[in-house]
């Protein structure tokens, strides 16, 4: 098969490439072409996953398809966006129609999801690599920054810590897998949600806002250095799921929650007179700390002693 038959065949007759929404133009010219509304701004972020380096090599092709948009995905949920599309780089050792049908149906099960369009990309022969660029729009000026931490916020997120760095032992095939919970953490793995909703009604309410994709402690960090605040956490505030605790005991999973990384769960800094607002409304605010005043991250244990973390979170050119 040919690069173009491929591109015909699995990406530009997806049902996510059909053009519509703010797409005016998708696959097929040399570029797409987007409408943005009047009084709205674009919003471009862009992810690469490499084989063995963000997911084992092989693995199920629809899973990787799945998970490679919701990652990206995510980051225009911790904006507060509005997705428009996505564009695909995709550089595969081989064209095989099974990877490859297999891929394209788990791409487009997230693109459904999300109300995401495919609007181009680029095929390549080389080494397993995925990158997704995601275009999204926001109301000027609301787009929800790292910069805006005010002292006094609570600090907030969005649900559940620690469930997919809980997965990778059992990604890794390291681990049975044979259980409920660990099905539950797999889904979380391979899964995302990306909180775009959520990310949309805290719009013109958190003060700042990111997804947690290296770990809580680790992005914690990057609102307090862009605000020039300090994040305190209370570690017994730390949501972590039954499914978690019980298969690695609450101290390792409480490390899973405040270093693992994947979880592409929202945390955001909220005034506390938003709380109320945001809780009635059925939003899964959980409060975990507050800002303050200094810098870095704090993390408070149950009698109020800050304890030390050792790995903050995963960094690819660590020494
Ligand atoms: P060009 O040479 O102009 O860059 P290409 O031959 O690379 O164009 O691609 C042809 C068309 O197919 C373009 O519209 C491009 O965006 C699209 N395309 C290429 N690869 C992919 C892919 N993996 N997924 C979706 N669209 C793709
Ligand atoms: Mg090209």
């Amino acid at each position: 098969m040919g690069e173009f038959e491929l591109i015909r065949h699995y990406f530009a007759a997806a049902a996510c490439a059909r053009v519509g929404g703010d797409v005016l133009l998708g696959i097929g010219d040399d570029c797409a072409v987007l409408a943005v509304p009047a009084g709205e701004q674009l919003v471009v972020s862009t992810d690469t996953l490499v084989a063995g380096v963000h997911f084992p090599d092989p693995c199920d092709p629809y899973l990787l398809g799945q998970r490679a948009l919701a990652v990206s995905t995510s980051d225009l949920a911790a904006m507060g966006a509005t997705p428009i599309g996505f564009t695909l780089a995709l550089s595969l050792p081989a064209a095989e129609p099974g990877w490859l049908e297999g891929f394209a149906r788990g791409l487009d099960a997230m693109a459904a999801r999300c109300e995401m369009r495919l609007i181009g990309g680029d095929t390549t022969r080389g080494p397993l690599s995925i990158t997704v660029t995601v275009f999204g729009r926001v109301p000027a000026g609301q787009a929800l920054l790292r910069s805006g931490a005010r002292a006094g916020d609570l600090l907030c997120v969005g649900g559940m810590l620690g469930d997919a760095a809980g997965a990778l032992p059992l990604v890794l095939g390291e681990r049975e897998c044979g259980t409920a919970e660990a099905a539950q953490l797999l889904d979380r793995y391979w899964s995302p949600q990306p909180q775009l909703a959520f990310g949309q009604a805290l719009r013109g309410k958190a003060t700042s806002a990111l997804d947690i994709s290296d770990g809580l402690l680790a992005d914690c960090g990057h609102i307090a250095a862009a605000s020039g605040v300090q994040l305190c956490i209370q570690q017994q505030q730390v949501p972590l799921s039954e499914a978690l605790t019980e298969l690695l005991g609450p101290e390792a999973a409480l490390q899973c929650g405040l270093t693992g990384g994947d979880d592409y769960v929202l945390a955001f800094t909220l005034p506390a007179d938003e709380l109320q607002g945001l809780q009635a409304a059925g939003w899964p605010v959980q409060v975990i700390g507050a800002v303050e005043p200094g810098e870095g991250v704090r993390l408070l244990d149950a009698d109020g002693n800050t304890s030390v973390v050792g790995k903050q979170g995963y960094n690819h050119f660590s020494p």
